[in-house]
């Protein structure tokens, strides 16, 4: 195809990490057709792992833009309203506050990932490659460069599988245990929040699975657009149905921080664990949540951590965004949002400053982004803390004041100042 781009305002950005933020950032830096864009993901494929997710009116307008909305839309449920409930100890009338103006979609993460991948152009995520190194340079012109060094996995390990490619800038969505950011901020570590959070779908392709989620449809009757919070002493749960009469849930348990291998949050459950949860179950939630939780195959935990905010995303030609930036904890559904959302304004910044101003458009998207994610990162901490009963141990929430039910809204994330903390 002829290029109707002068050659040398051809510029080329590196993205590493094909999860949510790098695919996100991929559609969103297309827009500039000045732009040649590159992802490099270390995973072999999109996966069928992950469970479910809310995407925000913002994010869903983001993905709409990039052509998305379609398959958002038959990919996803609403969830147009969120319901705190506590547990009264007649089970009469637990609902302590709600919000009918909760305007998400409910969407599986792999769902999410793919619709994703999928409508972008062939040949600009290459799967099995995993960044290993970068550093930032200048060309005999002055021109900054990052030369990026990329290795090809999977082949024999030799220098042949290595290949060096010099970008124009290079963004880093390489998720919370990001390199690029232990590069530029050694030494920091991640927060454990006190708690991890048992996780599971009920897939309802069995006639006892959906025996199970009818009952339990009964018990949370606008399933299908409601998410779900029940609170209990020192403990909640979140659930929310997925497509596919899926039942996505979510419980919260205070405990030591786990021994994790590897980088990765997740745990695998093994027989004795969840037979424990099980029990714990039938002792702390209603009978239908509990059912639910006991009929879920595989259930598995992650164990939740969140980091310090950044007071920086960019060094250089180097920008973080998605969980590399602001790694934070699950309660204020904000993590892909965020993604989503740093995607969106990285993409138009881009966009509006064009080829010769890089670093200008890198400044607006950080100026625009840190303090939005570092109020969504203490809103979520916040939340987490006051619905595990960390902050005020023992509430009653049923007989609590009015505005300390109304701290437990999702939609308290936009007015929330950190100073509250
Ligand atoms: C498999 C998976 C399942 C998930 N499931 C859920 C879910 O069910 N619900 C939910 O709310 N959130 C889920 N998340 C988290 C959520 O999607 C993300 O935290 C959020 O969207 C931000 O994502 P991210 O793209 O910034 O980071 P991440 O999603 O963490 O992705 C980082 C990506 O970078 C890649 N990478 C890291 N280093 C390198 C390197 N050096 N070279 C090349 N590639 C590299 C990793 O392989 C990974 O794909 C999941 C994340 C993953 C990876």
């Amino acid at each position: 195809m002829e290029s109707r781009i002068n050659d040398s305002k051809r510029k080329r950005v590196v993205v590493v990490g094909g999860s949510i933020a790098g695919l996100c950032c991929a559609h969103s830096l297309l827009r500039s057709e000045w732009l040649e864009v590159l992802v490099f993901e270390r995973a072999r494929s999109v996966t069928a792992a992950g469970a479910g997710l809310g995407v925000g009116p913002r994010a869903c307008d983001a993905l709409r833009s990039w052509g998305l909305g379609d398959a958002l839309e038959s990919s996803s449920l609403p969830l147009s309203m969120e319901e705190n409930r506590a547990l009264d100890s007649k089970r009469n009338d637990p609902v302590v506050i709600k919000d009918e103006t909760y305007d998400h979609r409910a969407v599986h993460w792999s769902d999410l990932h793919r619709l994703i991948h999928d409508a972008l152009p062939a040949g600009i995520v290459r799967w099995s490659h995993e960044v290993v190194s970068f550093a930032e340079l200048r060309e005999a012109n002055g021109e900054p460069r990052v030369r990026v060094k990329v290795s090809k996995l999977g082949g024999a390990e030799n220098e042949s599988n290595v290949e060096e490619i010099d970008a124009d800038f290079m963004v880093s969505a390489d998720g919370s245990m990001s390199q690029t950011r232990e590069k530029f901020i050694p030494n920091e570590s991640r927060r454990y929040s006190g708690y991890c959070a048992w996780r599971g779908v009920l897939e309802t392709s069995s006639e006892h699975a959906q025996e199970v989620a009818e009952t339990v449809k009964k018990a949370y009757p606008d399933l299908g657009k409601c998410l779900y919070f029940d609170i209990a002493e020192g403990t909640h749960a979140g659930l929310y149905e997925l497509l596919k009469k899926r039942l996505n849930w979510l419980w919260y348990i205070n405990q030591p921080e786990p021994q994790l291998k590897g980088k990765s949050v997740t745990l695998k459950a093994d027989e004795k664990a969840i037979k424990e949860l099980h029990e714990q179950a039938q002792r702390t939630w209603p009978p239908e949540l509990a059912k639910l939780m006991q009929s879920t195959a595989s259930p598995f935990i992650n164990a939740i951590f969140d980091r310090e905010p950044l007071g920086q995303f960019v060094w250089g030609r180097v920008v973080l965004v998605g969980e590399a930036a602001h790694p934070t904890t699950p309660h204020g559904l904000r993590s892909t949002n965020m993604s989503i959302d740093d995607a969106f304004v990285l993409g138009n910044a881009i966009a509006k400053w064009g080829p010769d101003q890089i670093e200008v458009a890198l400044d607006e998207y950080q100026g625009e982004r840190v303090p939005a994610a570092t109020r969504e990162v203490l809103f979520s901490r916040h939340l987490g803390k006051l619905k595990q009963g960390l902050l005020i141990p023992g509430i009653d929430w049923l007989q609590a004041e009015q505005n300390l039910k109304e701290q437990l809204l999702q939609k308290n994330v936009h007015s929330f100042q950190p100073s509250e903390l």
